[in-house]
């Protein structure tokens, strides 16, 4: 009975496949994720067994850094076979999320656009992207303005927001809503206005869950998981605000409980040491894999190389063991080392059965995560 349902799905997913969209043609059977490297930004790519995709972000501002962005997204999209962007979230507006639409937009289209709404951190920037550019890119498309409990539809798929505007669920996921054993573990972080803003979303794939958070902050996290932790736990922890310890809380990461976190740091931004100890530490965790080194954790805090997606241009023949603070800001500051050179992205294929793999592009090292814990 069972074995019989199972090939009639698969038998149907053929079907659909051979007619609906060329770009499925390949017979994927993964929810495949690429943690696109954006220097420290976010972009992050959901493809579907039937080819459906989300991104979520599209990388920097910049002449250079847009196009740069831009290109490499590109990359991860026709490495999966993509013809369009079928959804876009952008989280918030920063210029390290939202830079390359842009760019992006000119090379491949981009079918619905979602966010959280207006900019309110006023700022030259994103104030003259919303006023000039965002309109004429959402009147060819689809626009949603992110509400917490929205679903977003995409096959195979269950993604549900779960912060927005600085809104979060009050109901928890199915599953969850049990008392949070680290909310009294709370320290206040650092906010800006944007940040708190993020979209936030939960995803299923069959057995397998993951969560991307944006920029959410830790004033955040403690709303969205105190007194009860509305999530529940997840198999994989992706973005974690680049690392930064503005997020990152036990409240949210403990309670999480990820087997695996894909940290999208920077070569000098993130992995910084408060955030590395909250990871290591977390309960269940079996690996951290990051798209840099960060000179902000120095071999002390980092994981090994393998982990690693990305050197920079000008690779140094040995990393610093102990952390090396950020310099103050200001215009006088050193600037971070760079890499515009070749991209590596971090690419992960979940099964419905909840087991997934992920692999470095870079040394083509790869690891099978069992499903079930
Ligand atoms: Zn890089
Ligand atoms: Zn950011």
């Amino acid at each position: 009975m069972r074995k019989t349902l199972l090939l009639s799905a698969a038998a149907a997913a053929l079907l659909l496949n051979g007619t609906s969209n060329p770009a499925s043609a390949q017979t994927r059977t993964t929810l495949d994720i690429y943690v696109v490297d954006v220097e420290g930004g976010n972009a992050t790519l959901f493809v579907t067994p039937s080819g459906e995709s989300l991104l979520i972000d599209t990388g920097n501002t910049g002449p250079q850094a847009s196009v740069r962005d831009a290109s490499r997204i590109m990359e991860a999209a026709k490495d999966a076979g993509l013809t369009q962007i079928d959804h876009l979230i952008i989280t918030h507006w920063h210029g390290d999320h939202y830079g390359g639409m842009e760019e992006l937009a000119k090379r491949i289209p981009i079918k619905h656009f979602i966010d959280h709404g207006p900019n309110q951190q006023p700022a030259p920037g994103p104030d003259e992207f919303l006023a000039k550019v965002y309109p004429q890119l959402i009147a060819k498309a689809k626009h949603t303005v992110a509400k917490p409990g929205d679903k977003i539809p995409i096959k195979d798929l269950d993604v549900q927001v779960v912060t927005s505007a600085g809104e979060t669920i009050k109901t928890p996921l199915a599953g969850a809503g049990q008392p949070n054993p680290y909310c009294a573990s709370l320290k206040p972080g650092d906010n800006n206005i944007e940040d708190p803003l993020s979209v936030g979303v939960h995803i299923t794939f069959g057995k397998f869950r993951t969560m991307h958070l944006g920029d959410l902050t830790k004033n955040k996290e403690f709303e969205l998981m105190c007194p009860n932790n509305r999530l529940g736990t997840v198999d994989v922890l992706l973005g974690l605000h680049h690392g930064q310890a503005s997020s990152n809380s036990e409240v949210m990461v403990h309670a999480l409980h990820p087997r695996v976190a894909i940290m999208n740091n920077g070569t000098r931004k993130g992995g910084e040491p408060d955030v590395m100890k909250t990871i290591h530490s977390s309960p269940g965790l079996e690996d951290l894999w990051q798209l840099h080194f960060s000179t902000l954790s120095g071999q002390e805090y980092t994981v090994p190389g393998m982990f690693i997606a990305n050197t920079i241009d000008d690779q140094q023949p040995a990393m610093p063991v102990s952390p090396t603070p950020a310099p103050p800001p200001g215009p006088g500051a050193t600037p971070a080392p760079i890499h515009n050179g070749t991209a590596y992205w971090i690419k992960l294929s979940a099964q419905q059965d909840g087991s997934f793999t992920v692999t470095n592009a870079r040394n083509g090292f790869s690891k099978t995560y069992k499903a079930g814990r």
